[in-house]
């Protein structure tokens, strides 16, 4: 039996031979407590819940291994929404949610005399990027797809959570927007962007699903699929938005040229000055 606080300083050792903040450690004991009703912060010294204990020691163990905490603990937080994760998902990432700012700040500028709007989001993960925008603009009428059906399950499973109507297809890139017949107003991506021979953190490499991950030799794999195809599943006049690689703004921006000849097309930086966005509308 220890207390909170005892608990949080048996592995700091550990912890800093790993190279693990405390911060990671005490956020995963918060979130513990959290779902028990417990507050950490006025509960430091009292005895710990067996329940939580249990956890924690087993959840430490985890993140030792390398594990992100995300997975340990079963879920992460995604533009303020509850978002269930597993192994056969990417964690939906802080960049990914100056995605979704754009995208609203684009949709109110340019969607204003809509009724609708009729959008999809092309490799939808655990479901963050269409749940967030089905859930803050109720104008979308929002598809999302994805090739692996394990994670359109847990994809679901986030929409249910966040009663976010959504309508999904299991399918290659825009096979299933295409079969059925859907013409977008907006496409949304976040696609596998990494080159297949970039070196990458352990803890990415190790965890998560290399289908998330990858976009061929050159990282633009996926791209170059949506722009080829974009005239059949968009509607005359439209918007598409995509996260980018920090490294990928000039190469991106001449292929989307290649297809896109008169449209706008513009890279916007994220939060920490890196290229991270493309914005085309034509
Ligand atoms: N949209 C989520 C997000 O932003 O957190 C996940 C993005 S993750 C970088 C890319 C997603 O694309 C993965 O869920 C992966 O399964 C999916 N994917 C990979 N290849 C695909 C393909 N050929 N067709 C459709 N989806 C694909
Ligand atoms: N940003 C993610 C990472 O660095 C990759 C996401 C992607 O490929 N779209 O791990």
């Amino acid at each position: 039996m220890s207390s909170y606080n005892k608990l949080l300083h048996t592995y700091t050792k550990e912890f800093d031979e790993k190279g693990i903040s405390l911060e990671t450690v005490k956020l995963f004991l918060f979130e513990l407590c959290n779902e028990n009703k417990v507050n950490l912060y006025l509960d430091l010294d009292k005895e710990a819940l067996p329940v939580i204990e249990e956890r924690f020691r087993e959840g430490v163990k985890r993140i030792l291994d390398g594990e992100p905490l995300n997975y340990v603990l079963g879920y992460t937080y995604f533009f303020g929404y509850k978002m269930l994760v597993n192994g056969d998902v990417l964690i939906p990432r802080y960049e990914t949610e100056e995605l979704i700012g754009l995208i609203l700040s684009k949709t109110d500028e340019y969607c204003k005399d809509m009724d609708k709007i009729v959008a999809a989001d092309i490799g939808t993960g655990s479901g963050a990027i269409a749940i967030a925008l089905a859930k803050e603009e109720k104008k979308f009428e929002m598809s999302a797809t994805d090739i692996s059906s394990e994670a359109v399950e847990v994809a679901k499973a986030n929409a249910k959570l966040n009663k976010a109507k959504i309508s999904f297809m299991v399918g290659d890139m825009l096979e299933p927007i295409k079969e059925k017949g859907i013409k977008l107003d907006v496409l949304i991506s976040n696609p596998p962007y990494i080159p297949s021979e970039e070196v990458m953190e352990k803890s990415v490499i190790d965890y998560e699903p290399h289908v998330a991950l990858f976009g061929g030799s050159d990282g633009l794999k996926f791209y170059r699929m949506i722009f080829e195809g974009h005239k059949d599943v968009m509607k005359e006049h439209g918007m598409l938005f995509f996260e980018i690689g920090y490294d990928q703004k000039e190469r991106i921006t001449k292929l989307a040229r290649e297809y896109f000849e008169n449209a706008h097309i513009e890279v916007l930086k994220d939060i920490n000055g890196k290229d991270r966005m493309l914005w085309i509308r034509y």
